[in-house]
């Protein structure tokens, strides 16, 4: 198969009803499958079972500061889980406090105590004519989601290999105080696989800002998740307390993080880790919400995760079934796409996703061929702003949920679906 840019008219309308044959009987198989959201496999869920186990009638449910675990008590959370909780967002216990089930509950509240109480004795972000916010794209679709539920405006900034457009992030802050903060996912970044830079992490830290309470939401949602255990093959970054510490911004940065993605979606623990003043704000704040959070499921995740010193054997096991997967959708790719030179996607050293860039004006139609043949992706645009992708180009490819079979035969629909989806616009072109 020749490079489609080469091809001639009558060339491109052979290959077009080769494709559509093909797509049409992928469409007559009636498939059913989901790559549309990062969810753990069945086979990870297993690895987590013994959590189960951890407490039972018959354990000490007492924690080692003599806190009753069954009982009410503790806002910031038990000793033990705050050791666990800043191992995985390498930082202090001191510095930690432990939440509930979800980081994503607690980025909306961080943003929602900004909105109504200010930070640090600025006022209160809601009593401004606008607040602004730097989206790093493609991105999460969750974290616009807060932002657009509070009315916050949305700017997106390009993301490369090394992280955002650091000009442009820099040009924004200094220019406007309406400007108050970005969305960072800082390692195997969610959809595309990149880690920041050290030099992106120390100008986030150093830079300018109109705003004196601008803040960065360090979102470290897959800080331990390598598909390989060699340290030689995974990717680390650049602590931003300390950045922040060292430029003299101490208190510029949130950091959040759970183990969503180590133990049980939903069932599993939360954190912040941020300066003393801001957790000290935060937990003033935060004692008229709640009288403390699950210490029972703090104690057996700090149980079975030994305090955190169990965390890398245990993410390697979740990078054994992870690895594969993710080199079935880049060989499919490969293989498929490879030489029509009509796409390109990245290949990820961890993390939960494939960031796909197909032919301008594609994606949408994309997603819809393949939900029609039974294929469930990540709806286009979810990955910008407001569900608008300009491109109409980015689709975001959730690999970890179906076993490799279906996998194999999803991939099967999609690389068919890209192809039908480019070819019919060169061919109305
Ligand atoms: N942040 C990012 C970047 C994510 O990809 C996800 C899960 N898809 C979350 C947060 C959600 O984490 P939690 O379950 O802790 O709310």
């Amino acid at each position: 198969m020749p490079r489609y840019a080469a091809m001639t008219k009558t060339e491109l309308e052979t290959e077009l009803a080769a494709v559509r044959a093909r797509y049409d009987e992928m469409v007559a198989r009636g498939l059913s499958l989901n790559m549309a959201r990062g969810k753990p496999s069945a086979a990870q869920l297993e690895l987590s079972l013994p959590l189960l186990d951890a407490l039972d009638a018959t354990a000490d449910l007492t924690a080692e500061d003599g806190t009753d675990c069954r009982n009410y008590g503790v806002l910031d959370g038990i000793p033990e889980a705050k050791r666990l909780m800043a191992t995985l967002l390498d930082d202090e216990p001191e510095n930690v406090i432990v939440l509930g089930n979800a980081s994503l509950t607690a980025m909306y509240d961080a943003m929602v105590r900004y909105m109504l109480f200010g930070t640090q004795g600025n006022g209160p972000w809601s009593r401004l004519p606008r607040v602004r916010w730097l989206c790093p794209v493609p991105g999460y679709d969750r974290h616009f989601a807060i932002c657009e539920a509070l009315g916050i405006e949305m700017i997106p900034v390009p993301m490369d290999e090394h992280g955002p457009d650091m000009d442009e992030v820099e040009r924004l802050v200094a220019a406007d105080a309406a400007v108050k903060g970005i969305w960072c996912v800082p390692k195997y970044s969610n959809p595309t696989g990149v880690t920041y830079s050290d030099d992106v992490v120390r100008r986030l830290a150093a830079m300018d800002a109109a705003a004196p309470d601008f803040r960065i939401f360090w979102d470290n949602a897959y800080a331990v998740h390598h598909f390989s255990a060699d340290a030689a093959e995974q990717d680390t970054v650049l602590d931003i307390a300390t950045a922040c510490r060292e430029a003299g911004n101490p208190d510029r940065y949130l950091k959040f993080g759970s183990t969503s993605k180590i133990t049980f979606p939903g069932a599993g623990v939360a954190a912040v880790a941020a300066s003393p003043a801001n957790v000290a704000e935060i937990k003033r704040h935060m004692s008229a919400q709640a009288i403390g959070h699950d210490k029972l499921n703090q104690l057996r995740h700090a149980r079975f995760l030994d305090e955190g010193a169990g965390l890398a054997a245990h993410m390697a096991r979740h990078g054994e079934l992870m690895a594969p997967k993710f080199d079935l959708v880049c060989r499919r790719l490969d293989e498929e796409l490879g030489e029509a030179g009509i796409a390109t996607w990245t290949n990820p050293r961890g993390g939960y996703f494939v960031s796909f860039e197909g032919p301008e004006g594609t994606a949408r139609r994309i997603v819809a061929l393949a939900k029609e043949a039974g294929v469930t992706m990540t709806g286009a645009g979810a990955t910008w702003p407001y569900g608008d992708d300009p491109a109409d180009s980015n689709i975001r490819i959730a690999p970890s949920l179906p076993p490799l079979e279906e996998l194999d035969a999803a991939m099967d629909v999609f690389c068919c679906c890209v192809k039908l989806a480019a070819l019919e616009r060169l061919v109305a072109a």
